[in-house]
């Protein structure tokens, strides 16, 4: 049988040898079976693009061990005695791999390796359909180790779908697929065979109608690129809620798929075109984000998190209806942000403007926080993001309305808000924006006095 996943190749004596390898994943087959149906001993194969006809490695009595603790996850270290190498292998499908590696143990402890059907049929067996999910129901078979020159070139990598008539409905989508779009085809539910790609890196669903993605979306381990332009996120209307038989999701549903392993993968994500009145506060979680595209919405505001994103460096608003930009930006240094097209924000005559009652004292507006809202801010500044399942879901949405202070740091009832005005070269390298004369103008929430005053100073 064979497996596509990403290996890499570790030579356990170069350390010794104060030498250190190429320490690079390539995209390969990994097979295991005879060389042919005649032959007795039973060799692994390692093939990349670049190596078609491939490595042999003897498995009979050459495997020492396998280290199987993350296969869930699609990686596992196969240990060789001769050459003394470690094939580490990654992005595989845990399901294929647990096969694999059945058979391997198998072979390594001398039992039949096809329930003792393998003399009869002298090794040339049917390749085994371990993808389909059968793992309980049938082994792993031998197959013949043949250069896998036609296999590479039939791996399927990318797909796109602009027509009905294209989609896989009967065949579902492959296992290898890398890249997938499927363009203005009216989808208003995304499939969840995509959620079930283990190797999919880029999901464009531009131009179609969509308002809600399925929760199972973040459980991708490999998702980067995420294009949702030209959908209709910014509506309540028209999806169907994945919990319940409601005809539209709610506001928490709708975004429920940020998270999980999307908070450390997904680099790009697209949302222009969405008639977004507001963008949750949820995406700011995505702290792997460097490009975020938010054009063409009816957007008066950002989330005030925004600056923890530490990773961001591209943001695009262009053609919204932007009042402020959120003062947690100053925070992090953009390379481009492009303001252009949206409404002149107001032109401040006196900078900062406090935004709290006349004649209050700034303490006395910010008040004393209680102990609910330390709690929370702590919980919130050292990252946990506990669950319905860990505390009352009352505190969960609580915790999900943090505002962010300039210092970063989370406050909720107990803060202060100012406007204020700042330099262009303050939030970014390169801004764009239709009116140059005029300076963005920044909401900053404020969590302490020591924060109002430094902000004091600093303006
Ligand atoms: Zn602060």
């Amino acid at each position: 049988m064979k497996i596509i996943c990403d290996v890499e190749i570790s030579n356990r004596l170069l350390p010794s040898q104060n030498m250190i390898g190429s320490r690079r994943a390539v995209k390969s087959t990994l097979g295991i079976g005879k060389l042919n149906s005649k032959s007795e001993n039973i060799f692994l194969l390692h093939q990349t693009a670049q190596n078609k006809t491939g490595n042999k490695y003897k498995a009979s009595g050459n495997v020492e061990a396998l280290f199987t603790r993350f296969m869930s996850e699609g990686k596992a270290t196969i240990r060789l005695r001769n050459p003394p190498h470690d094939l580490c292998v990654r992005s595989a499908d845990p399901i294929q791999l647990n096969c694999f590696l059945r058979l391997l143990r198998n072979i390594m402890e001398g039992k039949p390796e096809n329930g003792g059907s393998s003399k009869s049929e002298a090794g040339r067996l049917k390749e085994n359909n371990c993808a389909s999910g059968e793992v309980g129901k049938s082994k792993p078979q031998l197959s013949v180790v043949s250069p896998a020159s036609k296999l590479l070139a039939s791996i399927k990598r990318s797909m796109k779908i602009t027509k009905r008539s294209d989609y896989p409905s009967i065949v579902g989508f492959p296992k290898t697929l890398e890249e997938l779009q499927i363009n203005r085809l009216q989808l208003t539910c995304l499939d969840r065979q995509v959620t079930r790609l283990p190797l999919l890196r880029i999901l464009d669903l531009t131009g179609n109608r969509l308002s809600s993605l399925p929760k199972e979306l973040n459980l991708l381990r490999n998702l980067r690129e995420l294009r949702l332009a030209h959908n209709s996120f910014g509506d309540c209307a028209n999806g169907v809620s994945s919990t319940s038989q409601h005809s539209s999701p709610t506001e928490y549903e709708k975004w429920a798929w940020i998270g999980g392993n999307l908070i450390t993968t997904l680099t790009f994500l697209d949302l222009s075109y969405n008639e977004l009145k507001e963008v949750p506060d949820v995406i700011c979680k995505l702290k792997a984000l460097l490009n975020l595209k938010l054009d063409y919405n009816a957007l008066p505001l950002l989330p005030s998190g925004l600056g923890t994103m530490f990773n961001l460096r591209l943001l695009s608003v262009s053609n919204n209806y932007l009042i402020c930009l959120p003062g947690s930006l100053k925070k992090i240094q953009l390379e481009a942000i492009d303001l252009s097209n949206n409404p002149p924000m107001e032109i401040l005559v006196h900078t900062p403007r406090y935004l709290w009652p006349d004649g209050m004292s700034p303490s006395a507006a910010l008040g004393v926080p209680t102990l609910r809202e330390w709690a929370a801010r702590k919980v919130v500044s050292v990252g946990l993001q506990p669950t319905a399942s860990d505390i009352p879901y009352q505190l969960v949405s609580y915790l999900s309305h943090a505002d962010f202070c300039v210092c970063g740091g989370p406050c909720f009832e107990s803060k202060l808000k100012m406007l204020i005005s700042v330099e262009p070269r303050n939030i970014a390298i390169s801004v764009v924006r239709t009116s140059v004369s005029q300076k963005p103008l920044m909401l900053a929430y404020l969590c302490s006095l020591r924060c109002l005053e430094s902000m004091r100073n600093a303006s």
